[in-house]
């Protein structure tokens, strides 16, 4: 799903020397090798056109899944899923909207219409019902729609919004000004819109709007438009109430504020309030929202594949690495007429480094804490492979000790940094450093850390239940060509590749000495933790912090 990545767009490294290995002896700090051609054999193998794309529930799943599970099998590796199967089944309720849904706004007896996809976007409900009807729901305006009792900031001040329909703004309040408690231009959980739509189901509002608005979201319309009246899928639950309110979507910016300037107000002028603690919901005069659609259902089944190297001395702990499988599938076709969606980068790439870390535990002496090898189902969908695992985990969550997530590595070499999604979360940074030091390279910093892509991959599920996650991506400072030509590089693939049947392997520029020096780097950070008895945690100001913390008793 992300799209902090790299590849070699600009540069021609020859493809002649599959064994390149990295690591090695006392010159590379003393890590273990990475094999490339092991590597390069597994990226070809998962993005052929053989397996279609590996969109889940598919002919591709199947060949995807029994390939890592060979894979995993032949490096001694035990299975770790569910009563020593490979697989952990992930049931997913796949919804739709049925033809045009009837939507509008009431404002002083007068109906204003709202078009799906030009001014409103509304998801197919995730509630898992039949039917969504709400009719003359009270309007309320929420600020950023936040509860974060640690941070002393309420928007809904203990308000009885029941059966009403909130809007709120994205992000969180201090992303405009760049100083507050929410860490700046950097996002935190808070600002995300999964956060609002969960917090609105747990203030049984009957729908959430969001205000769309470019900046704050890092994203335009057209992105809001087709992830919303796409088709939508969950993890089945057994109270989707829990976590979704029975509408969600997002509103254009400019229809809001004239939906605001209708009741008497200025749009601007609450969201500046709404930046405040002092902000109370505002109800928006007398207007209300209708909504009414039909929905249609099926529940498909995907899978997770895990395996396990069990700790020698302390079992019960866990090492997690992770990374998703599943790619998009067959879809429409682009201008050469290609229909099949490789995901060479995404996530192939990520795949073959998670079974080389596997091989590299499994060949060298065997841990004292476990080690899980977990290969996600439906990230694309909206990261359900990995919250399956995280609502219904075969190995408890508060004796994880950390996890590692990988989703897209670059083929564009090696390079002198590494970078960090969300940096600044866990002192797993500081373990990270220290091997990285050792071999002369250094971390970089999350670039754009306003756009929340912490919470955009398969690390998340966990982290949210406060598992310390540490998201590690390729760098941009490449030996050839500096971080001009690697950040060239990934706006090149951004432009050409990224989600576009043309994320294809090609053995005549790509070059796996920079991934192998980065499994190198994780397999090192786990192997340190593997055989100690510390337990990371997440920093301080990290809003992951306090649920971590609710669990210590039972780390010791
Ligand atoms: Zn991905």
């Amino acid at each position: 799903m992300k799209k902090i990545v790299l590849i070699s767009a600009l540069l021609s490294i020859s493809a002649c020397t599959p064994s390149v290995r990295t690591g090695g002896g006392a010159a590379t700090g003393g890590l273990a090798m990475a094999d490339t051609s092991r590597l390069s054999a597994d990226v070809r193998t998962l993005s052929a056109d053989t397996f279609l794309g590996r969109g889940p529930a598919t002919r591709g799943e199947e060949l995807t899944v029994n390939y890592i599970r060979d894979r995993l099998q032949a490096a001694g590796v035990q299975p770790g899923g569910p009563g020593g199967s490979w697989f952990q089944e992930v049931p997913l309720v796949q919804t739709d909207i049925v033809g045009t849904p009837s939507l509008s706004v009431n404002v002083d007896g007068q109906t204003i219409r709202l078009t799906q996809g030009t001014e409103i976007a509304v998801r197919a409900s995730m509630q898992n019902v039949d039917r969504v009807n709400i009719q003359n729901a009270p309007l309320v305006f929420l600020g950023y729609g936040i509860r974060a009792p640690e941070r002393n900031w309420d928007d809904y001040k203990g308000q009885d919004v029941r059966g009403k329909v909130g809007i709120v703004l994205i992000n969180d309040p201090d992303f405009e000004s760049g100083q507050g408690d929410f860490g700046g231009k950097a996002m935190t959980y808070y600002g995300r819109w999964t956060y609002k739509y969960e917090e609105a189901a747990r203030q049984g509002l009957a729908g959430l709007l969001i205000v769309h608005e470019t900046a704050p979201a890092s994203y335009g319309w057209a992105t809001v438009k087709n992830s919303n009246t796409n088709t939508m899928f969950d993890i089945v639950r057994d109270n989707p109430a829990e976590v979704h309110p029975p509408l969600e979507g997002w509103v254009q910016r400019d229809d809001a504020v004239r939906l605001f300037r209708a009741v008497g107000q200025d749009f601007e002028a609450l969201k500046k309030l709404a930046q405040t603690r002092e902000f109370r919901p505002v109800t928006l005069g007398s207007s209300t929202f209708s909504a009414s659609y039909q929905l249609r259902k099926q529940t498909i089944r995907s899978r997770n594949v895990l395996g396990r190297l069990p700790g020698t001395t302390r079992p019960g702990e866990t090492i997690l690495y992770g990374a998703h499988w599943d790619h998009l599938g067959v879809g429409a076709p682009d201008a050469t007429g290609d229909s099949i969606y490789n995901g060479a980068i995404d996530n192939a790439t990520g795949v073959a480094a998670v079974l080389e870390i596997a091989r590299l535990f499994a060949a060298g002496p065997h841990p004292q804490r476990s080690i899980v090898f977990a290969f996600w189902a439906a990230e694309e969908k909206g990261l359900l492979g990995s919250e399956h695992y995280a609502s219904n985990p075969v190995y408890p969550l508060e004796t994880t000790v950390a996890g590692f997530n990988i989703d897209a590595l670059s083929a564009t070499g090696r390079a002198r940094d590494v970078l960090v999604v969300g940096f600044g979360q866990s002192d797993l940074e500081d373990r990270l450093n220290r091997v990285l030091a050792s071999n002369s390279r250094v971390i970089l910093p999350d670039p754009n850390p306003g756009a929340g892509y912490f919470f955009r991959s398969d690390h998340f599920p966990m982290a949210k239940r406060g598992v310390p996650m540490l998201y590690m991506d390729s760098g941009f400072d490449v030996l050839a060509g500096g971080s001009q030509a690697g950040k060239a590089a990934d706006v090149a693939y951004r432009r050409d590749a990224y989600h576009q049947p043309a994320d294809e392997y090609d053995p005549a520029t790509w070059s796996f000495a920079g991934i192998a020096e980065d499994v190198a780097v994780l397999h090192q950070v786990g192997v340190r933790l593997a055989n100690s008895r510390d337990w990371p945690n997440y920093r301080q100001t990290s809003e992951f912090r306090p649920v971590r913390d609710k669990t210590s008793a039972s780390r010791r």
